[in-house]
């Protein structure tokens, strides 16, 4: 290898930044598919928008230029510092699991509900799946959430049961929210460009989501899907007679077969019987 090489390489555009892989910088680049992702969002002036991982602003850009104003939350110090410089840019330089959404929504959004906040972000992929679950608790405080996520991960989002995508995230993520897959995004949108498929996710939290302690829901679903091939006698089984969950349940099938609103059944009746 070449000492150019093996030099770390700024990131195009990007004012001599090098690309940090242990925060999932992967920096989109391509206006046209900046210009997609932003049509699907599409930002207004008044909206209480929060970016996550704003990174060099390829998203941040072109939104605030439509809504005004704009909280981006980030964990690079360097770039944090950068985006500061900004009056039209609110800062908070934390890392996004440390925050805490409510205060958040308290602040953006007001006390009275209002329409809630609209979060968006090219996640770091490293740390996709706790961002989702760390927000979950606060989506009756958000309006929608625009996500740019590994492809693959979207489509378990996404799956309808009966397929090898319908897993855990599957159930928790559409128990909550509607979802679609808004934009496809190949990897030379990105500098550096990741080794995986991305794509957009649309998720609008339901009004009136089936009312369950979601630690339950979360429990039952590890539990079915610990073993996704095995008939859910063998597996759930021990922990729907041990809560004496009193709803009839066909355990005769895998866990990929049961739809969402059946596991939402279960955790609704084992959420009022004494564990
Ligand atoms: N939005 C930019 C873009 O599309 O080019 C950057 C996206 S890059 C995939 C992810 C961004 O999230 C980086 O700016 C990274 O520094 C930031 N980040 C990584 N971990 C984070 C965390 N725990 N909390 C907040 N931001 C984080």
């Amino acid at each position: 290898m070449s000492r150019d090489a093996r030099r770390p390489r700024a990131v195009a555009g990007g004012g001599g930044h090098v690309a940090r892989k242990r925060f999932g910088q992967n920096f989109l680049v391509d206006q046209g598919v900046i210009g997609d992702i932003v049509r699907a969002i599409d930002p207004r002036p008044g909206q209480c928008l929060v970016e996550i991982g704003p990174g060099l602003g390829a998203l941040t850009n072109p939104v605030v230029r439509l809504s005004e104003r704009l909280t981006v939350i980030e964990l690079d110090r360097d770039l944090a510092a950068r985006l500061r410089a900004r009056p039209e840019l609110t800062v908070i330089e934390s890392d996004v699991l440390k925050v805490d959404v409510d205060a958040l929504a308290d602040d953006l959004v007001g006390h009275d509900g209002g329409s809630g906040l609209r979060l968006i972000g090219n996640l770091p992929y490293n740390i996709s799946s706790p961002i989702l679950f760390h927000l979950l608790p606060w989506a009756h405080r958000v309006a929608d959430q625009h996500f740019m996520l590994q492809k693959e991960v979207v489509d378990r989002m996404v799956a309808a049961p009966g397929g090898k995508d319908y897993s855990r995230l599957s159930v928790m993520m559409q128990w909550r929210y509607d979802m679609e897959c808004v934009v496809d995004v190949p990897p030379d949108a990105f500098d550096p460009p990741p080794k995986v498929n991305s794509a957009v996710v649309r998720m609008v939290p339901h009004r009136h989501p089936a009312p369950l302690d979601p630690k339950v829901l979360e429990e039952l679903v590890a539990v079915a899907f610990s073993q996704r091939r095995k008939i859910l006698r063998h597996t759930l089984g021990a922990w729907l007679t041990e809560r004496q969950v009193p709803v009839a349940f066909d355990a005769q099938r895998r866990a990929e077969e049961v739809p969402v609103s059946e596991y939402v059944a279960l955790a609704q009746a084992a959420s009022t019987t004494p564990t």
